[in-house]
């Protein structure tokens, strides 16, 4: 790995005690540039800007991924990475459906590694806090013209956040607008899907919810997953999340949770959850928890459901609750509180 450190460390201008949601960069990134038919050697070079012309291909038709993971450390200091095997290869499922060339591991993983490195200290120690990591790879090309680019950009950049506190929730169950169709690109974390849910997301959140379950693209009758998170309930003791397809992103989170629930002994189910089993589960009592599952607020409580012109109150959750055990066991393993008894972190010493 060609290692270009910063002569101006930017670490000791900043305040870990307020950090910005995303906003605040590392002192490094790791770039590869996709060249030629193939992937030129990667380089750990100081965080900063590119230059580009307005002809940038991926500015033009939207060949742009992405992935989300996070750092924390533990007590020896060392970087902790939960599972980065699973984005890797998340990320080169969406390379190959945006037509864009998929990335080796030696540049994924231990570009990942070397950045951890170099930038442990930018780990917050703060409690509950982490280093986000976003993974980016985008088209180069400089020409106007609807076709594959020959030229592309794998970054990974990082910014220390806080924890994500957040109140509970109040979603809307939209059965107008679409995330994702069969044969689409739901499955993959493309950036135009965060576009396309930005003008329904407003509308909803004009009227005083945060955001939105979508349903299927046929008949809007099926739950599928929320803006940037899976979706889980519990029904009657058991845990169930909508079945994975080609509409949903597989979720790091959601994939975890779901291991440890069957470790737990609990009854999980991957299924079709329609919007209406979910009202009558509300009705008759047996609806106990309904909450979202993904990397940067781990569990993410729900409160209130709106559908169809009604809000729906969730019973209060307690410390025997799935989201609470459950999220806080996964939390404690991710920090390395707990022994990793599924071998799902990556040490990275300082
Ligand atoms: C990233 C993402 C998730 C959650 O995935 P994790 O790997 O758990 O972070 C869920 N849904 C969508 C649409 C996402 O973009």
């Amino acid at each position: 790995m060609i290692v270009q450190p910063t002569a101006h460390s930017r670490l000791g201008e900043q305040d870990f005690n307020n950090l910005p949601f995303g906003s605040l960069f590392t002192d490094h990134m790791l770039v590869a540039n996709y060249e030629n038919n193939a992937w030129q050697a990667p380089q750990i070079v100081p965080f900063g800007r590119f230059e580009m012309s307005p002809s940038l291909s991926a500015l033009n038709y939207g060949q742009s991924i992405f992935e989300g993971m996070k750092a924390f450390v533990n007590e020896q200091g060392e970087a902790l990475t939960f599972r980065p095997h699973e984005n890797f290869e998340r990320m080169n499922r969406s390379a190959v459906r945006m037509c864009m060339p998929e990335i080796p591991e030696h540049i994924f993983i231990d570009g990942l590694k070397a950045l951890l490195k170099i930038d442990n200290k930018w780990i917050p120690r703060q409690e509950g806090a982490s280093l986000y990591i976003r993974p980016v790879m985008f088209a180069t090309d400089e020409a106007v013209g609807v076709k594959p680019s020959d030229s592309y950009k794998f970054c990974i950049i990082a910014c220390p956040v806080a924890t994500y506190f957040k109140e509970p929730l109040k979603v809307v169950i939209e059965q107008q607008y679409i995330r994702a169709a069969q044969g689409g690109v739901g499955f993959a974390k493309a950036a135009g899907n965060y576009a396309s849910a930005m003008y329904p997301t407003k509308l909803i959140q004009e009227k005083g919810y945060h955001q939105i379950i979508w349903t299927d693209a046929v008949e809007h009758k099926y739950l599928e997953e929320s803006g940037a998170m899976n979706l889980m309930l519990v029904i009657n003791n058991t845990l169930i999340t909508p079945v994975l397809s080609d509409s949903k992103l597989a979720g790091v989170t959601r994939s975890s949770l779901l291991h440890i629930a069957r470790t737990w002994g609990l009854t999980v189910e991957e299924r079709l959850i329609s919007a209406d089993e979910l009202v009558q589960a509300h009705a008759n009592g047996t609806l106990q928890e309904v909450f979202g599952a993904g990397t940067a607020a781990n569990i993410a409580a729900i409160k209130l459901f709106h559908y169809q012109g009604t809000d729906y109150e969730l019973p209060a959750v307690n410390s025997e609750s799935f989201q609470i055990k459950g999220g806080n066991y996964l939390n404690q393993l991710k920090q390395g509180k707990v022994p990793d008894v599924f071998n799902w972190n990556i040490t990275i010493p300082a």
